[in-house]
C-alpha cells in the first residue's frame, strides 16, 4: 500500500484526521497519557534500570506513528535516567498516511518542551516515500526508522533475527473507526518480532490505550499473555502484557483475561530463500579494516565509527575518493523506473538518507553541496511516454516528483529548455570529496593511503582475540594488519583478492567535461555578480547529465563505456558530451567556450549484472556452490534452514555504479547494523536483493556455473 498524506481538520488549533475522525493526541495532558499508557504500561522505567539496555540498545515498535509524540516522551525518559553513549534507543515505527512537513511544523507547536527532538525530526522528515526511513537522532544515541507505509506490511517484511523487538507502543486511531488496521494479521506479523525471556524484563511487552476484545483476543492467540489495565485520565482501562510465545501459553492462570483463547497454531516462517541468511554475531566488533576510500568505504566507516567501532581505511590511492567517486560534482538523484520496483524504492529512500548525512554535517552550503533540485528530459517521444506512465504507476507525491511542460523546464533551469520533463525538488549535486572528508573526520578512523591490499587472509585467532576463533589477515603496501571484520569496498579491485575473485563486477568508463564559464549577475540577485550559478539553477538529465556551475566551471558528462580501459582524457568524448548537451539545452551549450579550453576526468563506475549493489556478507563461493548444487535441477528443492556458507565476518559494498550517492549512505548504515548486530534500516526483500551471493543462486539455477 502506497502512504498518502493524512487529510487534516484543526479544531482548538489540534490535529484531527477528517479520514478517520479521531485524535492524534490527547488534547490536554497528551505527554502524561504517553507515559502512562506506553512508557509505563510496557514497564519501562524498571526494565531499563534492570537489564533491557544490556545489548547496548532497546528496541521498541509502535503502529501509527503521527506526530512522534510518543518517541519523544521516551528520548525525554531516556535523556534524563540513561546517559550513556552505548545506550541507545532503535525506534521502529510505521505510518501508512504520514503528515506533510508543514502540518508536522504545525502540530509540533503543541510541544515546545521537546524543541530539541522535533527540530531534529522535522530536519529529517521525508515526503510520503513507501519504504523504510532511518534518523539518526541526538547524535546517533536515537535512531528511528519509520516505515512509510502499511503496519502489517512494513512489519511482515522485516527479519526477526534482525530486527527483534522489546516493547510495543500499539497506537493508532480506535479499532472502531480504523478497523482494517487491527487485523489478524498485524497481530502475527507484531508476535514475529517479539521474543520470549526467562527473565521478565528481557521478554517482549506491549500496552494499547484500546481494550477492544478484538486486540485482546488477536494478541492472544499470538502468543501474548494481555492483562486489563487503569487507564489514563477519564478512560478507564487500557490493556497490557508480554509475549511468552505459542508453546508457552498459559492457561487457568490468576490472570482473568488470559483463557478466552485455544492454543494457537504457529504459522510458519515466511523465509523461501535459505542462501540469503545473514550473520547475527552476538557481540560488535572492536576494529574493523575497511579496504577503500571511496563512497562506500568512508559512508561505512563513519557508520561504524558512529557506534564506537575503531576503523583503519586503507586506501590505495595518495587520497580518498578517486575512482567512480572523484567528481567535483555528482547528481544526487533517484532513477525511476516506470513501475514501483526494490531497486527504485532503494534509490528514493537512500537519497532521502543521505539528504539527512548532508544536513547533519552542514553540507548544504552551494559549494560542497545543493538541492537545487533535478529537471528529468524527455528528449524523445519514447522517454516522453515512460515518464507519463512512471508518474501513473508510482502514485508519487508532488514533493518527489512533478510533470513540468518545456516553458516551466525553462524557468525551473533559467535557461532554454526545448522538452518537457519531470521535476524532481529533492535532488541536487554533491562534492563526493567533501561528503566524504566530513564523514571520516572521526576520532575512531584512521586513514592509511598508498597501502595497496595484496591479500586477504583467514588466520586462527590468537589468544584474547575479541569475537571469532578466527581472524582476518589483511596485508597490504603499508605492512601487515589483523582485525576483527573486513568490509571490502574497493570496487572492481576487489575481485584481486582471492576469497572475492568470482564477484561479477564491470568497470564502466565515464568522461566528465569541465567548461570555463562566463561571470553572469542574475537581472533580480545583486549579489549574485561573481556567481555563476544562475547560468543554470538546477541539474538536467537526458542522455546525459549537466550541473549548476560550480566555482566558474561548468561540469557534464558523462561518457558510459562498457568496453575501453584508458583513463586518458578523450576530445571525442569531449564532442560527445557537448552533443548532449546541446539537445538538452542548446543555448548554454552554444555559450560554452571552445572544447580546446575545457578539462575532463575519466573515473571507472563499478557495476553489477543488474545495476544493484552488491552489500552484505561475503559468501563463500565453492561452499555455496556444492551447498545449492541441487538448483540446477529443481528450483524449488527444499533447503534445510541451515545457515548458508558465508565468510565469518566479511562483508561487501561495491557495485554502486553511477548511483553511489544514493545507495552507499544507506548499505553503509545496512552494513554497520548487521557488522554491531543492531537493528537493521532496510528489509528482509531489500537486503535479498543486495545479497553477495545472488548471482551465485541465478547461475544455478539457470545451470551456467561449472561442476
Ligand atoms: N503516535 C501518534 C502520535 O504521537 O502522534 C498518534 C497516532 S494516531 C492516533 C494514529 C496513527 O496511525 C495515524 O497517524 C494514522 O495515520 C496511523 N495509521 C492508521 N492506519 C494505519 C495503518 N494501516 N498502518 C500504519 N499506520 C496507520
Amino acid at each position: 500500500m502506497q502512504p498518502r498524506n493524512a487529510q487534516l481538520i484543526w479544531p482548538n488549533g489540534k490535529p484531527r484526521s477528517e479520514t478517520f475522525d479521531d485524535i492524534y493526541f490527547n488534547e490536554h495532558d497528551n505527554t502524561a497519557e504517553t507515559e502512562h499508557v506506553f512508557i509505563k504500561g510496557n514497564n519501562l522505567p524498571a526494565r531499563l534500570d534492570t537489564g533491557l539496555f544490556k545489548h547496548h540498545f532497546l528496541s521498541v515498535g509502535e503502529t501509527g506513528f503521527g506526530t512522534g509524540t510518543n518517541l519523544f516522551c521516551l528520548l525525554a525518559l531516556i535523556d534524563r535516567c540513561h546517559k550513556q553513549a552505548t545506550q541507545r534507543l532503535y525506534f521502529l515505527s510505521t505510518e501508512l498516511f504520514p503528515l506533510t512537513h508543514a502540518d508536522l511544523e504545525h502540530a509540533l507547536t503543541s510541544f515546545p518542551a521537546f524543541a530539541a527532538y522535533t527540530q531534529q525530526l522535522l530536519d529529517q522528515y521525508p515526503p510520503a516515500i513507501k519504504g523504510m526511513h532511518r534518523f539518526i537522532l541526538n547524535n546517533g544515541r536515537c535512531y528511528l526508522t519509520l516505515c512509510l507505509g502499511d503496519a502489517t506490511q512494513s512489519f511482515e517484511q522485516l527479519s526477526p533475527q534482525h530486527n527483534r523487538v522489546d516493547a510495543w507502543f500499539l497506537d493508532g486511531f480506535a479499532p472502531a473507526k480504523n478497523p482494517a488496521m487491527w487485523s489478524p494479521d498485524l497481530f502475527a506479523a507484531i508476535s514475529r518480532l517479539s521474543h520470549t525471556n526467562e527473565e521478565l524484563a528481557l521478554a517482549t511487552h506491549f500496552s494499547t490505550f484500546t481494550i477492544a476484545g478484538t486486540v485482546r483476543r488477536g494478541l492472544q492467540q499470538e502468543g501474548f499473555l494481555v492483562e486489563r489495565a487503569t487507564g489514563h485520565g477519564t478512560k478507564r482501562d487500557m490493556q497490557k502484557g508480554y509475549f511468552v510465545g505459542h508453546s508457552t501459553l498459559p492457561f487457568n492462570t490468576e490472570h482473568p483475561w488470559v483463557n478466552d483463547v485455544p492454543q494457537p497454531t504457529p504459522k510458519p516462517p515466511r523465509l523461501p530463500t535459505p542462501w540469503f541468511t545473514l550473520p547475527s554475531p552476538a557481540k560488535a566488533p572492536e576494529h574493523v579494516v575497511i579496504i577503500g576510500a571511496g563512497l562506500a568505504g568512508c559512508t561505512t566507516a563513519e557508520a561504524l565509527a558512529r557506534r564506537g567501532v575503531r576503523v583503519t581505511l586503507l586506501e590505495q590511492g595518495d587520497e580518498i575518493c578517486q575512482q567512480a567517486s572523484g567528481n567535483r560534482q555528482g547528481a544526487l538523484y533517484a532513477k525511476l523506473p516506470v513501475d514501483p520496483t526494490l531497486s527504485g524504492e532503494l534509490h528514493l529512500t537512500g537519497l532521502e538518507y543521505t539528504l539527512r548525512l548532508l544536513k547533519i554535517h552542514r553540507l548544504l552550503d552551494g559549494k560542497r553541496a545543493d538541492q537545487c533540485g533535478l529537471l528529468q528530459l524527455a528528449t524523445s517521444e519514447k522517454e516522453a511516454q515512460r515518464q507519463q506512465q512512471l508518474l501513473a504507476n508510482n502514485a508519487l507525491s508532488q514533493a518527489v516528483v512533478k510533470a513540468v511542460t518545456a516553458e516551466e523546464a525553462s524557468r525551473i533551469a533559467n535557461t532554454a529548455i526545448p522538452h518537457s520533463g519531470l521535476f524532481f525538488p529533492r535532488a541536487g549535486w554533491v562534492y563526493p570529496k567533501a561528503l566524504c572528508e566530513a564523514l571520516i573526520d572521526h576520532p575512531l578512523i584512521t586513514l592509511t593511503t598508498h597501502a595497496k591490499v595484496t591479500e586477504l587472509n583467514l588466520r586462527p585467532c590468537p589468544t584474547g582475540a575479541t569475537i571469532d576463533a578466527q581472524r582476518w589477515q589483511i596485508i597490504s603496501h603499508q605492512g601487515e594488519l589483523t582485525a576483527d571484520a573486513v568490509v571490502v569496498a574497493n570496487a572492481h579491485d576487489a575481485k584481486t583478492l582471492t576469497p572475492l575473485s568470482q564477484l561479477p563486477l564491470k568497470p564502466i568508463r565515464g568522461q566528465v567535461s569541465s567548461a570555463p564559464v562566463a561571470l553572469q549577475a542574475s537581472d533580480n540577485d545583486q549579489e549574485a555578480t561573481n556567481d555563476t550559478k544562475h547560468l543554470l539553477n538546477t541539474i538536467i538529465c537526458g542522455d546525459g547529465y549537466c550541473c549548476p556551475a560550480v566555482e566558474n566551471n561548468l561540469y557534464f558528462g558523462a561518457t558510459f563505456d562498457l568496453h575501453k580501459v584508458t583513463d586518458e582524457v578523450r576530445p571525442e568524448d569531449h564532442d560527445y558530451n557537448l552533443n548532449t548537451l546541446g539537445k538538452m539545452a542548446p543555448k548554454l551549450a552554444d555559450s560554452l567556450p571552445p572544447t580546446n579550453q575545457w578539462h575532463a576526468k575519466v573515473g571507472f563506475r563499478c557495476a553489477t549484472p543488474d545495476y544493484m549493489p552488491i552489500v552484505g556478507p561475503a559468501p563463500d563461493f565453492d561452499a555455496y556452490v556444492s551447498r545449492y548444487n541441487k538448483l540446477r535441477n529443481d528450483r524449488k528443492w527444499p533447503f534445510e534452514e541451515s545457515p548458508a556458507p558465508l565468510q565469518p565476518n566479511l562483508y561487501l559494498s561495491m557495485g554502486h555504479g553511477s548511483k553511489g550517492l544514493i545507495t552507499a549512505a544507506l548499505c553503509a548504515e545496512y552494513l554497520a547494523c548487521l557488522i554491531t548486530g543492531e537493528p537493521l534500516p532496510i528489509h528482509k526483500p531489500m537486503t535479498d536483493a543486495l545479497h553477495p551471493a545472488r548471482f551465485i543462486i541465478k547461475d544455478l539455477i539457470r545451470n551456467k556455473i561449472g561442476r
